[in-house]
């Protein structure tokens, strides 16, 4: 069985306001996309790892890849215009490489905070049902909205659970749902967990927590710095 992660760089960042890609960024003296393989490279389940970039980042990134020896690093394929989009062209370049036993781990290059223990437990879960999602339970209270500005009606947080990446898919499982979303000429699933869902899988959930974040505006940066100071205990600890 192999596991192979498909790192999601293919986006701009708009809401950073910056012309470098928010996942170019630095943080710690190391761009943030840097930090996020390097979690992948340290776990010893992971085999290789294939990033979807944006065409005009693919030099810069492969600069990154031999200078900062990212030795799983087999795949660089270019990004598409949605975040599905770019997620199937990583999955779909690994038809013919990847057999049935084989699974894929699907990530934000954008979230380089990823405790060890996070990645093992998705990894056992999905071993065990084929799939699974990082998520964690909603504690906020949930109302219904149309509008984002007012609501009438609240939603019960005990069925909600906000779902984060790293997600595992079984390669043979999600490979014929992308192909069936692509020959619907579906592009607007936000992750691959939603494409599961909607042709029919049920998702199974492991341990998401709360500092996961995608960084996503400027202030997102001075947190992830000082996250990165914090152990893998006080990050994340297993169900
Ligand atoms: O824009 P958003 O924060 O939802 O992006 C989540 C992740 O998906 C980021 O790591 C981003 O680079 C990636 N993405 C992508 N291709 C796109 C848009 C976003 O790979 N077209």
């Amino acid at each position: 069985m192999r596991t192979v992660a498909i790192i999601l760089a293919g986006g701009i960042g708009q809401r950073m306001g910056s012309t470098v890609p928010k996942q170019f960024l630095e943080v710690k003296g190391k761009p943030i996309i840097v930090h996020t393989i390097s979690n992948f490279e340290k776990n010893p389940r992971v085999d290789s790892v294939l990033i979807v970039c944006n065409p005009d980042w693919v030099d810069y990134l492969n600069d990154l890849v031999t200078k900062y020896g990212l030795s799983k690093v087999r795949w660089v394929v270019p990004g598409g215009e949605t975040s599905h989009d770019s997620t199937r062209n990583g999955i779909f370049s690994l038809r013919g490489e990847l057999g049935k036993d084989d699974f894929i781990i699907i990530h934000d290059a954008a979230r380089p905070i990823l405790p060890q223990g996070a990645i093992d437990e998705m990894l056992d879960v999905a071993a065990e049902h084929g799939n699974a999602s990082l998520a964690i339970p909603c504690y906020e209270t949930v109302i219904y909205t149309e509008d984002q500005k007012c609501g009438d009606r609240a939603l019960d947080r005990t069925t909600i659970m906000r779902v984060q990446t790293p997600q595992a898919y079984r390669f043979s499982e999600i490979l014929p749902l992308y192909e069936r979303a692509e020959a619907e000429d579906r592009h607007d699933f936000v992750y691959a967990d939603l494409v599961a869902i909607e042709y029919g899988m049920k998702v199974y959930f492991s341990s998401g927590f709360v500092n996961n974040i995608k960084v996503t505006r400027p202030e997102d940066i001075p947190l992830c710095e000082s996250l990165m100071g914090f152990t893998e205990e006080q990050l994340f600890s297993r169900k």
